[in-house]
């Protein structure tokens, strides 16, 4: 029987309620699910450390000595011992709060004994609080080699399956399945990666007799762990290529020319020049395109995106434009009716609060091919729209859309139309990899001259007097200013900035300017209103949620205020300070947060403050907060849930890991040669539940 169809319930030690609690709070149902379950950390008892040694975060370490002296210091609940220990060089405190009767009557001065805990930094200096003590002579008792460390919840732990009983029930499959595991991997995969077999690998990361054995099981299992999704997202390319007929957009005619030599108010960045012409090659060679370009905010996407509809109309073909908000699609309209004034284009909008009668009327002219390109949201993909002959999908901002919307656009056409993806939310390369892994990708990695880099600050908000002059001096001197909130209205519970007290308060500083405001759950007609008052310049501040994140255009704007910033992510606040910085005046962001901020968000505002480049932020980002957490990923239900690898650290392995799968692939592209049986069974048993994605992205 297969692993995965060994119920958890039967292994020694488990039965049906400990079952329950692991399926409910881990989700390990099956032999196979607790193999995978690894340690998140591992106790170092291989070796005994110096204390001179100890520096940053250790693990729990050993250090073997003597101690000099005991003294209690402090009264009621900051009484404590204190020791003394040695190991010989160098001196350390080792600290009790409890049980100093204990310590006293147990250990000894003088004697020597292995002392084993975490060192935590105390001022400038470290010190050791509760370790465990034991005898030298002893020391053979004491576990050797390295002791993992399972992640359990509180269910588990009342249900005594804390780490240690993970560690038992580890142990009994392991002598239930006699420490042998069937391979995963062709021995070709294995010469190739130079990983160790699955077997040792298994054993190693649950039970790692040393660093060495441990860093190789982990080496193996992040190898193939990458390795298959890799394996997957790239056999949907192959299939894809080879199955799907893209139409071939053969000329850059008429439509095109026009606008270039006519209509163009700018020469385009070389990098713009660059990704329109992958693109076109893309869209000429008979395949179907699935392109993503990536170019940070203000690179100028729409004008690309724009230039590859003007060719798709060239060749008789529709285009849309799918934007994420209601606010977006009305700003890429009126952008691409200001790029094409004169030109006779037949350009619509369609979205969520476009009536019924204009429906009515755009319907039938869309299915007539009348109307060329129709810009909008998610309305775009509604059952009632259909497109005469649709070539080319540009998804803007595209992590805004869900799998399953962007599925639906194929059913819009009989032939299968271009997709272009653009984000602005620069990706790390890795989790392009994998979160894209199967899209060509372009990056518009400049931006249009004459640009200067937005000033950033972080500001404490106590200091609001010397904000508001600022504002106030920017603003006389015909700027126009963003501020941003978290909330919309006060929460009790949330100790954030919100957006009506702001109005109230802005009205109230700045009496003699006008004040807008916008956020989600207005009306999109009042949204709209508020929005056309501030991009025409009558009102001067804008105070906004994040609907304003995405691609809104005011050239003029020049300050980004964002209040309680320590509550926005990385990427979401380069999103933001991407709205400024748009014309050609100095344009500043500051950041504003409370006093009370976690090490990790002291560093988020800090590179906010010492870069203005995307792709920086976003690795940044990545570091900081891990992959489940960056904008998209949740989203787009690709397994970026990773078990051992890490997309921060692991851009090495999974670059093998991809290369790998490349030529496997191109060997056997739907891996039916008898020698990768293997892969291939391996693939179908993880990815069985999954979508077809390769035809969706
Ligand atoms: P994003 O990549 O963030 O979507 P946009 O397409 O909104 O950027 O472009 C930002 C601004 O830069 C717009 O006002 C646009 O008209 C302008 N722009 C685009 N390309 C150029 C260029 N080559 N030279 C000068 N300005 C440009
Ligand atoms: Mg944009």
């Amino acid at each position: 029987m297969k692993l995965s169809d060994r119920d958890i319930t039967y292994l020694q030690g488990v039965g049906p309620k400990r079952a329950e609690v692991l399926k409910k709070e881990i989700e390990v149902a099956s032999f196979e699910d607790l193999l995978y379950y690894f340690p998140y950390k591992y106790i170092d008892r291989s070796r005994f450390y110096y204390i001179h040694e100890i520096d940053g975060n250790m693990p729990f370490i050993q250090i073997r000595g003597r101690f000099l002296s005991f003294e209690t210091i402090g009264e009621g609940r900051t009484r404590r011992m204190v020791a003394k220990f040695s190991d010989g060089r160098s001196v350390i405190d080792i600290v009790w709060f409890k049980g100093l009767n204990f310590v006293t009557n147990k250990i000894k001065v003088n004697k020597e004994y292995i002392v084993f805990g975490k060192p935590t930094a105390f001022g400038s200096k470290y010190n050791i609080a509760h370790p465990d003590v034991d005898p030298i002579e002893e020391a053979d008792k004491v576990a050797a080699g390295l002791t993992p460390f399972y992640n359990t919840t509180e269910k588990m732990k009342s249900n005594y399956l804390n780490s240690k009983a993970i560690q038992s029930l580890e142990f009994a499959l392991f002598q239930t399945l006699q420490w042998r595991f069937d391979e995963t991997l062709t021995p070709a995969v294995i010469n190739r990666a130079k990983v160790i077999d699955l077997s040792s690998a298994l054993k190693g990361i649950h039970f790692p007799e040393s660093t060495r054995q441990l860093n190789d099981a982990q080496f193996r299992l992040k190898f193939e762990e990458l390795f298959f999704i890799q394996l997957n997202i790239l056999r949907y390319t192959k299939q894809r290529q080879a199955k799907l007929k893209g139409v071939v957009f053969t000329r850059v005619g008429e439509i095109f020319h026009h606008f270039y030599e006519h209509n163009l108010p700018f020469t385009l960045t070389n990098a713009q020049k660059r990704v329109v012409k992958e693109i076109r090659k893309d869209m000429g060679n008979g395949k179907q395109m699935n392109r993503l370009v990536q170019g940070d905010v203000g690179s100028g996407k729409t004008l690309v995106a724009l230039l590859c509809m003007l060719i798709a109309l060239d060749n008789g073909f529709q285009a849309c434009l799918m934007a994420p908000t209601e606010i977006l699609a009305n700003q890429h309209y009126e952008t691409i009716r200001e790029f094409l004034k004169g030109m006779d284009v037949n350009v619509r909008l369609l979205t969520g609060s476009t009536k019924k009668k204009e429906r009515n009327e755009l319907f039938p002219a869309l299915e007539k091919g009348e109307i060329q390109i129709l810009i909008g949201t998610h309305a775009l993909i509604e059952d009632t729209v259909n497109f005469h002959r649709l070539g080319l999908v540009v998804i803007d901002e595209q992590h805004r859309f869900g799998v399953a919307q962007r599925a639906k656009l194929w059913t819009k056409a009989t032939e299968v139309p271009h997709i272009l993806v653009m984000t602005a939310t620069p990706i790390p390369r890795t989790l392009a990899m994998t979160l894209y892994g199967d899209l060509d990708v372009s990056v518009i990695d400049e931006l249009p001259p004459g640009r200067k880099p937005i000033q950033t600050e972080h500001r404490y908000d106590n200091k609001r007097a010397s904000l508001y002059k600022f504002l106030e001096s920017e603003i006389t001197k015909g700027r126009q200013v963003y501020m941003v909130y978290p909330l919309i209205e006060e929460n009790e519970k949330l100790d954030y900035k919100n957006l009506e007290s702001g109005f109230e308060t802005m009205k109230e500083v700045f009496p003699q300017f006008n004040v807008s405001m916008v956020h989600g759950r207005m009306k999109p007609a009042e949204k709209d209103f508020e929005m056309q008052k501030f991009a025409s310049g009558e009102s001067q501040i804008l105070l906004a949620t994040t609907v304003i994140e995405v691609g809104v255009n005011v050239p003029n704007a020049s300050v980004m205020v964002i209040e309680s910033a320590e509550r926005f992510g990385l990427s979401q606040l380069h999103q933001l300070r991407g709205r400024v910085g748009r014309g050609a005046e100095q344009s500043y962001c500051m950041l504003i947060s409370s006093h009370k901020l976690s090490n990790d968000t002291r560093k988020r505002l800090e590179i906010m403050v010492n870069s203005t480049d995307g792709f920086e932020i976003a690795e940044a980002d990545l570091k900081l907060r891990g992959p489940g957490d960056l904008e998209g990923t949740q989203q787009s239900g690709l397994p970026v849930s990773l078990k051992i690898a890490d997309l921060a650290a692991d851009g090495q392995v999974l670059q093998l890991a991809r290369d790998i799968a490349f030529e496997v692939l191109d060997d056997d592209p739907d891996l039916s040669k008898p020698h990768n049986r293997l892969l291939a069974e391996r693939l179908k048993h993880l990815f069985a539940k999954k979508i077809n994605w390769g035809l969706i992205s």
